[in-house]
Parts: C-alpha cells; sequence; structure tokens
C-alpha cells in the first residue's frame, strides 16, 4: 500500500506553496521549465528513501461555490479517507484563527498521525510564535516551517516518514503509458473496459491504485503494454448523493492527473455538454493526451454526413482546441473498440517524440522567414532559434530579442506551423519565448 500525505488547512496558508516543494525534487527531473504555473494537487515525492504521495487536498474543494463550512468538513474528510498521514498547515503570521479552530475540530476526530506545519516562519526568531498553536489542542507536535524557503521541513520530514509502515515504492510504472477512461455517468466507461479486458486475457495483475479511487489494470494489446486506470467500477456504498458527486469529480481528476493520455467517452445521443469540455480543458491544461470517443453511435440514424457533422458541432465547442482525434463507435456492437485503445496509444507516442534541433530549425526558421512576427514600435521582432526543451508534454522554447512583442495569433501561427509538419494529434504542445 501506498503513503499518502494529505495537507489540510485554510485558504491562504500555503498549502499549494508547501505541495510544490515536497514534490519539487521529482517534478525536476520531469519538467526542465521551471517557472510554469502548474495545475496539480496530486504528486509524489521522496524523502531519505521513503515514497510517498502527497495530496494537496485544497485544491481539490475550492473554486466550487460551497460554504466555508463544508470546505473544511470535505478537505479534512478527504485527508482523513485517504492519507496515512496528515499535515495541518497554519500561518504563524495571522496566529490562531476562528477557521483553523473549526479545522481542528473535525481533526480532532481522524485517527491518522497528524502534524501541525506552523508555516511562513521564515526566519528563525519566529519559531517561538509556533507554540501559540497548542491552543488548538491536537494532539501533534508543531514544526516551524517556511513553505517559501524551505527551512525547517526537513526537521518535520524526519518525524513523517516514522509513521510510514512501509518505504513505498517509486513510482512503479515508470515508463509505461498509462490510460485513464473519462467521461459522465452511463456513457459507455465500464463497458468499454469490460469489452477490452474481455476480449485479451492478458491482463498481468489488478492492483489498487495510487489511491483506494481506481483501479490499475495491467493490459497488453499487439504487444504492447500499457496501463488503463478505471474510475467506473468502483462506487462507494451508503454515502449521500452530494458524496458521491464530489466522489466522482475527485476521482476524474485524479485518474486524469495519473494519466499520460485520457480517453474521453461521449453519448452520441447527447452529445458534449460542458463538463466534458471542462474535463478537456482541464487535459490540455495539464499537457495530457487526448482522445475522444463518441459512443452508442449504433443508437443514431446516419446518413453519409452525420459523423462529418457531428464532428464539426464538437469542433467549434472545443475551439481553438483543434487537434483531438474523434472515433465514432458502439461498444454494444463492438466497432471500433480497439481503434480507440490503438490511437491513444499513438497519442502517446506523439506525445513522447522528440524532434532534433537541426530538423526543427531548418523547418520552422523557414516558415518564420516567409511570415516573419510583425514589427513593434519600430523594431524588429526576430526569432534566431527553436529547440524543444525536456518536458512532460511537448515544449518548445523560441528564443528571440523581444520576448515581449510575441503576439498570440503569431503564437498560434507558430504552433500550427509545428502541427502541419510534425505529427502532435491529441497532444498538446507549449510555446515559450526567450530572451536572446
Ligand atoms: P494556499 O491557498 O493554502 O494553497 O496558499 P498558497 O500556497 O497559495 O500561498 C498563499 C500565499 O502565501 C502566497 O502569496 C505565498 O507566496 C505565500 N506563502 C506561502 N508560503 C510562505 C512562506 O513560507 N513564507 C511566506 N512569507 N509566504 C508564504
Ligand atoms: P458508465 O457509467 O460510463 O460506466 O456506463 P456503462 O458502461 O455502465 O453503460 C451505461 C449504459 O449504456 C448500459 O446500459 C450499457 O449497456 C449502455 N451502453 C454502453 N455502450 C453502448 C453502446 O455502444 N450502444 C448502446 N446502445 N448502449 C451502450
Amino acid at each position: 500500500m501506498a503513503n499518502i500525505v494529505a495537507i489540510v488547512g485554510r485558504p491562504n496558508v500555503g498549502k499549494s506553496t508547501f505541495f510544490n516543494r515536497l514534490i519539487e525534487k521529482r517534478e525536476a527531473i520531469m519538467d526542465d521549465e521551471s517557472g510554469v504555473t502548474r495545475d496539480r494537487h496530486y504528486g509524489y515525492a521522496e524523502w531519505t528513501g521513503h515514497f510517498f504521495t502527497v495530496i494537496d487536498t485544497g485544491g481539490y474543494v475550492t473554486g466550487s461555490e460551497d460554504k466555508f463550512e463544508s470546505q473544511i468538513r470535505k478537505q479534512v474528510k478527504l485527508a482523513i479517507d485517504e492519507a496515512s498521514a496528515v499535515i495541518f498547515l497554519v500561518d504563524i503570521r495571522d496566529g490562531v484563527t476562528g477557521m483553523d479552530k473549526d479545522f481542528a475540530n473535525v481533526l480532532r476526530t481522524s485517527k491518522k498521525p497528524l502534524f501541525i506545519a506552523a508555516n511562513k516562519t521564515d526566519t528563525p526568531d519566529k519559531t517561538m510564535l509556533a507554540n501559540e498553536f497548542y491552543e488548538l489542542g491536537l494532539e501533534a507536535e508543531i514544526f516551524p516551517v517556511s513553505a517559501e524557503n524551505g527551512s525547517g521541513t526537513g526537521e518535520l520530514l524526519d518525524e513523517l516518514v516514522k509513521t510510514f509502515e512501509t518505504p513505498g515504492v517509486e513510482d512503479p510504472n515508470a515508463g509505461i503509458p498509462k490510460i485513464s477512461i473519462l467521461g459522465r455517468p452511463n456513457v459507455g466507461k465500464s463497458s468499454l473496459i469490460n469489452a477490452l479486458l474481455g476480449e485479451e486475457r492478458s491482463i498481468v495483475t489488478d492492483e489498487a491504485g495510487t489511491t483506494r479511487d481506481s483501479i490499475h489494470s495491467h493490459y497488453k494489446m499487439y504487444n504492447k503494454h500499457f496501463i488503463l486506470i478505471d474510475t467506473a467500477g468502483i462506487r462507494k456504498k451508503g454515502k449521500v448523493r452530494d458524496d458521491i458527486e464530489f466522489y466522482s469529480v475527485l476521482r476524474s481528476l485524479r485518474a486524469l492527473e495519473e494519466s499520460d493520455v485520457v480517453i474521453i467517452v461521449i453519448d452520441a445521443q447527447q452529445g458534449m455538454e460542458s463538463q466534458d469540455v471542462n474535463l478537456i480543458s482541464l487535459a490540455e491544461r495539464q499537457g495530457k493526451g487526448i482522445v475522444i470517443m463518441i459512443n452508442k453511435w449504433d443508437l443514431i440514424e446516419k446518413d453519409s454526413k452525420t459523423a462529418e457533422k457531428f464532428k464539426q458541432d464538437m469542433m467549434e465547442r472545443l475551439a481553438p482546441i483543434d487537434y483531438i482525434p474523434m472515433i465514432f463507435a458502439s461498444v454494444l456492437e463492438k466497432q471500433r473498440i480497439f481503434q480507440v485503445v490503438e490511437k491513444a496509444m499513438q497519442v502517446f507516442e506523439n506525445k513522447s517524440k522528440k524532434i532534433p534541433t537541426s530538423k526543427l530549425n531548418d523547418i520552422l526558421l523557414r516558415e518564420i522567414q516567409h511570415n516573419p512576427p510583425a514589427s513593434v514600435r519600430g523594431k524588429f521582432v526576430q526569432i534566431k532559434y527553436v529547440t524543444q526543451v525536456n518536458a512532460r508534454y511537448p515544449s518548445f522554447a523560441f528564443f528571440t530579442n523581444m520576448p515581449q512583442f510575441i503576439m498570440e495569433s503569431y503564437e498560434r501561427f507558430l504552433e500550427n506551423k509545428i502541427r502541419d509538419h510534425f505529427d502532435f494529434e491529441g497532444v498538446p504542445v507549449r510555446l515559450i519565448f526567450k530572451k536572446k
């Protein structure tokens, strides 16, 4: 079982800063472009040979219209349900607030190991202030820390990892494509998974995912190994509707974060809805490969233009995202279900692709010469060099004399040229402009 550490606390105490600090070392290996804001609340961390998963619980529940009270309830519930240990973050500069007390009251019911991190203790002379938080009356040691400069976090982590029952594992499936199947209820996700797993009997193992909210099935097709992340099959019993909704959204978000490629399943009779669009734009922002499967195509009365029209409608809703492959399928009639997986594997290949710098410059600099950026206030904007940087998804750095004057329309032009010349179907690409 994996070690899972949840970070809880009211808004602005520094949860996401702290989260980023914990996962920073590993992220740096995966993504060498710093300064890019990430929309992630879930990551892997390591401390003195102990591996663990970190959840920024605040990140999952903010942004809804919920009242503070229910936000606290949800954050803490998530933490208590999922985590092997909980870090409760407070702000040393504000001292004990009413909301901290509300958190403390709910946390008191948890039996998980609890640590209080008195954050924003940026200098040693402030450490005494941390004692104020004993007033919360929790059975937890208090650690003065600074998420911003990292001080004090080592002492906290030393104690935290002592509570782990296992050393944990470094992402055991690194390198194997992870594909998740997402979509609204009843679109046919479980049917798809059953059909796939039923056809091929070469499943290696069924194991719980990083959290209990997903099942990872190792799967082999045409001699290619991949992992299907299945969130559909798990239903929590005996919860009220609000909770089911909460957990199902949460599951999708987490499966998304864990995946390399997502297959978004849409019911042909219902078409694409705003929830699907939201999920797709979130996947794009996280740099995930995306495939759209329009399922239940058997139920649609069609002529030769139906699919094309359907596609156009979806393109309009997704604009400007225009690179996602769409496959019309029917799980019921076993039509094109393997093509969906094949496409997802192709998208994974596209996502992992590295274009040699010389080839990139040969082709793109010629395009740029034919169609240079507009000059600004009488100054020529020049792009001198382009290279694909190491990152979790295709990212291209353009070196220019005036990065601030590259217009959005020109950025789109460059992206289109990259897509014209190199196949990045299904994959977001990122353009970065650097001063040179
Ligand atoms: P969250 O809402 O709990 O996720 O909080 P954020 O991580 O977004 O941080 C809220 C604000 O506190 C931001 O402006 C951070 O830069 C700042 N902050 C976070 N950690 C520290 C710290 O250790 N010291 C100081 N001085 N500021 C911090
Ligand atoms: P999930 O909630 O997304 O996992 O959806 P299910 O797999 O449980 O499917 C919901 C319903 O749609 C079930 O009654 C399925 O039999 C039906 N269904 C799934 N795929 C198809 C399909 O391609 N065509 C038709 N007609 N029905 C389907």
